[in-house]
């Protein structure tokens, strides 16, 4: 009979999220176990940028996220920030409408601060993280390890994985993304919005500096972002698209072409490109995070357009809430996985977490008609906008993860 593994809490997902929330919980005497379903990412060696004709080797891992003030205060606190191996500020932020004259523009200086965030390659960020998490002897990473099946018990989970390993835990967290086994094997129910869109990610050299401004154009093919790297002349590109097929399959010259024309030679031609990737993307959100002895964070909660760049900002949170209730609530006689501090935990993070997916779906919406009635309102909306300072400012904070 095989024997089964106890522990205090099994985070099952060792993306962005589920490891922040483990080394959120190495604070704690708690003993945690993280596992995930693919193999330990490799440590990223640094690179020359290398660019022979329109080719470039950028050295940049493709998936990069935006972090926000709130994300690194969060990363610093748990004291991983200072172990990110390197990532890029951005000091302004400048959103236009392509068909049209609308735009949107603003920096830190706008709202006190020096700067409104940092471009990561997410890769850097894991790393950082396990080096932490290194470090603690409650915590455990476990890699190559597929979550199967699991089972309610009177108090927790018993799981188990593809290999046939059995854990049995008081508490179990599904930090394992947009198709989340958890979530299903608990039946949770989502709604969805499919966008039949794909993300093209890749990075590119251009011709003029970034100036440390993450721009992003809503072009008639879908909303294109440019995120500023170090040095000043290279950017991590998105580009939500209905049908990536053409653009995949441009030399890397006509691919420059298109985008200097997408991105209206704001920073001149697009001199040379890196591979370039394609994501699905689309929208969901969890009806509920909790269950008794069972919590939902991150994109297994909420799976949001990358439109604003905030999907890992908005996992970072739910990773800080919901260790701060653990962390509160581990001494109560109820101990781990008590109910109430899993619906505190819900509760301070649903709310927002639905306005942003809200919001993002009404962008979506207003930026994919080609109706010249609401084309003209969009274009009026944002001219309005970037004219009102209390507007301005409120966007502003929120871009940056402030209230
Ligand atoms: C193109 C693109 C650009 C983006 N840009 C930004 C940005 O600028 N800023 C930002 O904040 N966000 C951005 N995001 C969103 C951000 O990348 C995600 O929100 C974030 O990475 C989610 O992290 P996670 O840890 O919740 O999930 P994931 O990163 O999906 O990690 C889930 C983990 O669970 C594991 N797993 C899955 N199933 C099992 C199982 N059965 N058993 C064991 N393990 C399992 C997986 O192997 C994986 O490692 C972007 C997303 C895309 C697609």
């Amino acid at each position: 009979m095989t024997e089964v593994k106890e522990v205090d809490i099994v985070i099952c997902g060792a993306g962005l999220v589920g490891l922040a929330l483990g080394a959120a919980l190495t604070q704690s005497d708690l003993h945690v176990l993280i596992l995930d379903a693919q193999s330990q990412p490799q440590t990223p060696a640094d690179t020359r940028v290398v660019r022979q004709d329109f080719d470039l080797v950028s050295g940049f891992a493709p998936r990069v996220s935006a972090l926000n003030k709130s994300s690194i205060a969060f990363l610093k606190r748990i004291g991983v920030w200072g172990s990110v191996s390197r990532s890029s500020a951005f000091v302004a932020m400048s959103v236009k409408d392509a068909v049209g004259t609308g735009a949107i523009e603003f920096d830190a200086d706008f709202i006190g601060a020096s700067e409104l965030g940092h471009i990561v390659e997410n890769r850097r960020v894991i790393d950082a993280l396990l080096l932490q998490l290194a470090d603690a002897d409650q915590t455990e990473v476990v890699w190559d390890s597929k979550l199967d099946d699991m089972q309610a018990l009177e108090s927790g989970y018993e799981l188990t994985l593809d290999d046939g390993g059995q854990i049995s835990c008081a508490l179990v967290i599904g930090a394992d993304g947009g198709h989340s086994k958890i979530r299903e094997l608990a039946n949770l129910k989502t709604v969805a919005w499919s966008y039949h869109q794909q993300g093209v990610v890749c990075n590119i050299e251009t011709q003029h500096g970034h100036g440390q401004v993450a721009r992003q154009w809503f072009t008639e093919r879908g909303p294109l972002a440019f995120l500023p790297l170090e040095p000043t002349n290279l950017c991590s590109i998105v580009w939500s698209v209905e049908n990536p097929e053409d653009l995949m399959a441009m030399s890397a010259e006509e691919f420059c072409r298109e985008l200097a024309s997408a991105s209206e030679q704001e920073l001149g031609g697009i001199l040379g490109v890196d591979k370039r990737f394609t994501f699905p993307l689309n929208q969901q959100h969890s009806l509920r995070y909790i269950k008794p002895h069972l919590a939902l964070i991150g994109d297994a909660a909420h799976t949001i357009h990358p439109l604003a760049g905030q999907g890992a900002n908005l996992g970072f949170a739910d990773a800080e809430a919901l260790a701060s209730e653990l962390l509160q609530y581990r001494f109560s006689e109820r101990g781990i996985g008590d109910f109430e501090a899993l619906r505190r935990y819900e509760k301070s993070r649903q709310p927002s977490n639905l306005l942003m997916t809200t919001a993002m779906e009404a962008f979506k919406r207003l930026y994919s008609t080609t109706n010249p009635g609401i084309n003209w309102l969009r274009n009026t909306g944002m001219k309005l906008t970037n004219d009102n300072t209390y507007l301005k400012t409120l966007i502003a904070r929120l871009a940056s993860g402030g209230g």
